[in-house]
């Protein structure tokens, strides 16, 4: 059978492998089943295409621009991944491995297009957190803002998520306007070397934004900048060996790293034997130690135990293990298939003996010493000196192994699951909150995630294992120090935060956002008959005031119920240190408001759909007079028909000071 020819895409162009190529094997068949790599790749003209036509194609366009085309994409992979689930057999995953792999690939774009959409603006500068006052009278200020690096994102990947691996890497980095050149890990390319052409076939991307190299880099790496990045997921030693080249370390290029880490599940005091906790736990343990036949850089590699529960763990735990179906991953009977390669095997079976010098072996079979695939048994450890072992604390056999031990109290859990020294997630079992308190101050700083479950959180859990786009993933020390996804976070890491100075005009202008202090533009017409086009940024409306009364402020009391002894006893009022006697409600004075500020009659405000950040900043009491000014501060396109129109609103008094400020959110017809 002729062997699959991995390419390479460079510069526009695909590249097919040379002389030089390595040979991938069929990890159920253990046969060569392709080659990859090209030794003559141009990595210069790959990285200068990059940055000179993929680079500006992207940042051209707006967050929102960059977000549809994610779900366009994901939309099409989706489309088509019976081809993705069909060729990913060979890599020994099931077809539920594929469902994370592949599947979760696409799930993870869908999230990052819809987060474009919701959380960024339709614009090129991402304003992170508010304005600052810099003086005393609001004329200089100061903004964070975000812009796009001008170089290329350069993602180094694991061999066990093919699909995942580049797509949630890929997802921020085409959201913050940054191109990519992905380097899968040679065992598994073929894979997202199909990926890959998917996308680049369904001319989504605009040129020089996604580029490939199956097979090795080259001098890539030495030829990177200031405003390029690595993403690097793989072992710790490979990590170690990138991140201190002195040509990254000289220019001080971004490389994030997520690593390998020795990930424990803690089983709660309170959950033993009978407990729903108890099941869940060995069900959750199980399933990590055999998805992806424990190639997965989440998985439980530690189970920590109160001591009197250890013989109930690993006899439930060994159980189960022994009903797992191991085989070809194609059959749907299969539960787990093979690991990747032959040479991936024996390094598990390196490192689990590593393991057994200071634990028993209490699980595990010989039924596939000589099957020509790379199938193994799952292996099950006892530490029965979890306090001055090292070894299972520090080697990540990266397959179906892991070791379980036994904890006396709490604190003692906790001390041994930090002694991972940083891992990717941590989880605990438990139905009592103290118990995940505790863990959560005295492991948080260990652990890039805490994952807590029980009866009444299980239906609905996502897994130990599962990285969520929503929430970060990474962890410190042994896990490499990296931080990806986590929702906008994640974009970060892809662009530069700058802290910018200046007057309000100024930072209006560079963040397309209306701040107080700068120039107001008097509406020509009334801005609700505007439509959300034809609106604009910084148009404003001055109210004549209105004089608050006590029968209003006793008509809205009876009329709401609302007889808070503020609004209702002059008396209790003056007692009070906030109150110099009765005062109007504040949603009195925001009623009145939207009453002075409104156009009744029908228009292109489709609806009030909020307000943020609602400050009462000084009494109102009757006689006191209130005016309004309502500005136009932001505009955010949301679907096909309306878009959303962000108001800045202040409320005076008759002296000019503020009594209220708020945010005022509607949807306006284009
Ligand atoms: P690896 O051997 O460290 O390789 C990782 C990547 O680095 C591969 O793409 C590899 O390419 C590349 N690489 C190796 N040497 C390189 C060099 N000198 N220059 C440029 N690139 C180089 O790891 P792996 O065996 O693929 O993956 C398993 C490990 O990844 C496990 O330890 C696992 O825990 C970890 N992992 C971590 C995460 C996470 O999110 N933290 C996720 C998945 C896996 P080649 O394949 O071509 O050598």
């Amino acid at each position: 059978m002729s062997l699959l020819q991995v390419n390479s895409f460079a510069a526009g162009t695909w590249i097919a492998p040379d002389a030089n190529a390595r040979d991938i094997e069929n990890a159920v068949t253990g046969e060569t089943m392709a080659r990859a790599g090209n030794s003559s790749l141009d990595v210069e003209a790959m990285l200068d295409h990059a940055r000179t036509v993929g680079g500006p194609n992207l940042r051209k366009l707006t967050f929102h621009d960059r977000a549809r085309m994610l779900k366009a994409l994901a939309s099409h992979l989706n489309d088509n991944k019976q081809a993705l689930y069909d060729l990913s057999f060979a890599t020994g995953a099931t077809q539920s491995d594929h469902l994370i792999d592949i599947d979760g690939g696409i799930g993870t774009m869908f999230v990052f297009a819809s987060k474009g959409r919701r959380e960024m603006p339709d614009n090129q500068v991402y304003l992170d957190g508010d304005i600052e006052q810099l003086g005393r009278t609001g004329t200089f200020l100061g903004q964070h803002i975000c812009t796009p690096l001008q170089g290329v994102a350069v993602h180094i990947n694991a061999f066990n998520f093919p699909v995942w691996g580049m797509l949630e890497k890929l997802a921020p980095t085409i959201l913050a306007g940054v191109p990519a050149i992905v380097k899968p890990a040679t065992a598994t390319s073929y894979v997202t070397e199909l990926a890959v052409r998917l996308m680049l076939d369904s001319g989504i991307l605009p040129e020089g934004a996604l580029q490939l190299v199956s097979g090795g880099l080259g001098y890539m790496l030495d030829r990177l900048t200031l405003q390029d990045v690595v993403s690097f997921t793989g072992s710790a030693q490979t990590a170690l060996k990138l991140r201190s080249a002195p040509h990254i370390l000289k220019h001080s290029i971004r490389f994030t790293a997520e690593q390998d880490s020795l990930n424990a599940s803690i089983l709660g005091p309170d959950a033993v034997a009978g407990t729903p906790e108890f099941e869940l736990f060995i069900k959750e343990v199980q399933r990590e130690m055999t998805t992806k036949a424990g190639q997965k850089c989440t998985a439980v590699r530690r189970i920590i135990a109160p001591q009197n529960q250890v013989d109930a763990v690993i006899a439930a735990l060994s159980e189960r293990l022994s009903k797992t179906v191991i085989g070809d991953p194609s059959d749907p009977a299969t539960r787990m298939g093979a690991l990747v390669s032959n040479s991936q095997k024996r390094d598990v079976l390196e490192k689990a003996a590593i393991i057994g010098t200071e634990a028993e072996q209490v699980y595990g079979n010989d039924d596939f010493t000589d099957h020509k695939g790379a199938f193994l048994s799952p292996m099950l450890f006892h530490c029965a000196a979890p306090d001055t072992a090292v070894r299972v604390h520090d080697t990540e056999a990266f397959g179906p192994v892991s070791t379980v031990m036994g904890y006396r109290d709490i604190d003692h859990a906790i001390a041994l699951v930090n002694k991972g020294q940083g891992s990717l997630v941590a989880s605990v079992i438990t139905h009592d909150p103290n118990v995940a308190r505790e863990v959560a101050l005295g492991a948080g700083a260990f652990h890039g995630r805490l994952y807590f479950n029980n009866r009444d959180s299980m239906k609905e859990s996502t897994g130990h294992g599962s990285p969520l786009p929503h929430m970060v993933h990474g962890g410190p020390g042994r896990a490499g120090g990296g931080e990806e996804l986590g929702g906008v976070r994640g974009v970060m890491h892809y662009m530069q935060r700058t802290a910018v100075q200046g007057s309000p005009d100024i930072l209006a202008a560079i963040g397309d956002t209306w701040v107080d202090g700068a120039l107001e533009k008097t509406a020509l017409a009334h801005p609700f008959t505007r439509t959300f086009n034809q609106v604009e940024i910084g148009e404003t409306i001055n109210t004549d005031p209105r004089v608050v009364t006590m029968e209003d402020i006793e008509h809205f009391a009876n009329f709401t119920g609302d007889t808070f002894y503020a609004h209702m006893d002059e008396a209790a009022a003056k007692r009070n240190p906030f109150f110099p006697g009765r005062v109007a409600h504040g949603y009195l004075l925001l009623s009145f408001a939207a009453g002075m500020f409104v156009e009744p009659n029908e228009g292109p405000v489709l609806a009030n759909t909020g307000l943020d950040n609602l400050r009462f900043m000084k009494p109102v009491q009757a006689g006191d007079s209130i005016q309004v000014r309502l500005t136009v501060k932001k505009k955010t396109p949301r679907n096909e028909e309306y878009g959303e129109v962000r108001w800045h609103v202040t409320l005076s008094n008759q002296d000019t000071e503020k009594v209220a400020e708020y945010e005022l959110l509607t949807m306006n017809a284009y």
